[in-house]
């Protein structure tokens, strides 16, 4: 298949552009898109077979849902069954926007897209290439991150291409996204609403709106394991996810340590033969040593925790693509944007991590 490639400016978007694109969604077919946190990979959610179509071009186990995404409450009213009064503040305060509802789903939303479960998860995104996309399609679109299945997500069109290629039939690229991790998820068909995967939408937002919000304790932990009781609710939390192919390990402990402890680790592996990459941040870059086999660079400044999650999946394709084969990375603040930071790189790891 040839992947059809298209430039659109988010503030001069070419309509011509957004109607082949919604074209190829109405045929059955799928296109890759921007949103605000990370690419989509879109496909009409309402048919069972395009939805299908996603699983095998990403590689995607058959029970992790997608994500259906909407332009207005007319779509949101047709794929749920009912819609709780916190779920209307949380609409009203955060959609558009990186915010994924958990709903019980109406009879249209097949199971092949909400992975056999009863509920479907809910965005409305903010980006405006992915709304027009969808209000021009007339579709409601299923768009899990346009990646491969287990790589780190793609925050660019090139992130797409390199994984998708050939296996889709088109891809808008609307440049960098400005968020560059995932949606929060919440769970509102539960008694108390639980986050099911941080994100930019924090815990603390969301209490402002709704009052008390759980938090699934396995997404802060190593889970996945069967019959383990921390088993995510969010089945694609239990994945292998987000991963380098490199061996990924974490540091956390005061800053002097954990250069010195890298540097150590970093001279020990290149002089063995190996390539390591070293994860930094604005504030520590200059504690680390970069040469022809160790390369050093910063994740982004821990006093602007955006531009780090802006930056993660980047960093590590980059390594992915400089073939390295160690990563040491040091640790951030797990608070606020933090968290969904921390859940990431954790993940990305394997969950190794050392302090020191
Ligand atoms: P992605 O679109 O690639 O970010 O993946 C979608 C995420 O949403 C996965 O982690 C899914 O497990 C989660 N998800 C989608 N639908 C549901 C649902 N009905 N219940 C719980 N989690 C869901
Ligand atoms: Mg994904």
């Amino acid at each position: 298949m040839n992947t059809v490639i298209r430039t659109v400016d988010e503030n001069n978007i070419d309509i011509n552009v957004i109607d082949e694109a919604a074209k190829f969604l109405r045929e059955g077919n799928m296109v890759a898109f921007p949103t605000e946190t990370v690419y989509g990979l879109g496909a009409d959610a309402l048919d069972e077979s395009a939805s299908a179509k996603i699983y095998q071009a990403k590689g995607r186990p058959s029970d992790n849902p997608l994500i259906a995404h909407v332009c207005n409450m007319r779509q949101v009213e047709r794929i749920v069954k009912d819609i709780p009064e916190a779920a209307i503040k949380l609409m009203k305060a955060f959609w558009p926007g990186p915010l994924t509802i958990i709903f019980n789903k109406s009879d249209v939303v097949p199971y092949g897209t909400t992975g056999g479960l009863d509920t479907v998860a809910v965005r409305m995104p903010a980006n405006k290439i992915a709304l027009k996309l969808i209000e021009y399609s007339d579709l409601i679109i299923a768009a899990p991150s346009a990646n491969t299945s287990g790589r780190p997500s793609p925050t660019t069109a090139a992130h797409v291409k390199e994984d998708l290629d050939g296996r889709i039939s088109m891809i808008l690229d609307g440049g960098a996204v400005g968020i560059g991790i995932e949606s929060t998820i919440v769970d509102m068909t539960t008694e108390v609403p639980m986050i099911l995967r941080p994100g930019y939408v924090t815990r603390s937002m969301l209490e402002k709106v709704i009052g008390h919000v759980e938090i699934d304790k396995a997404i802060l932990g190593p889970s996945g394991d069967a019959g383990s009781d921390m088993k995510p609710k969010a089945p694609g939390m239990k994945y292998k996810h987000y991963a380098p192919k490199a061996d990924f390990k974490i540091f956390e402990g005061d800053s002097h340590s954990v250069a010195q402890k890298i540097n150590s680790l970093a001279e020990r592996y290149s002089s063995d033969g190996f390539k390591v990459g070293i994860i930094a941040s604005d504030e520590s870059i200059m504690r680390y040593e970069n040469s022809d086999v160790v390369s050093v660079v910063s994740i982004g400044s821990r006093s602007d925790e955006l531009s780090i999650s802006r930056n993660l999946y980047k960093i590590l394709r980059d390594f992915d693509a400089e073939k390295v084969d160690y990563i040491f990375g040091e640790s951030f603040e797990s608070q606020e944007l933090g968290q969904a930071i921390m859940n990431r790189l954790l993940k990305a790891a394997g969950y190794q991590i050392e302090h020191v």
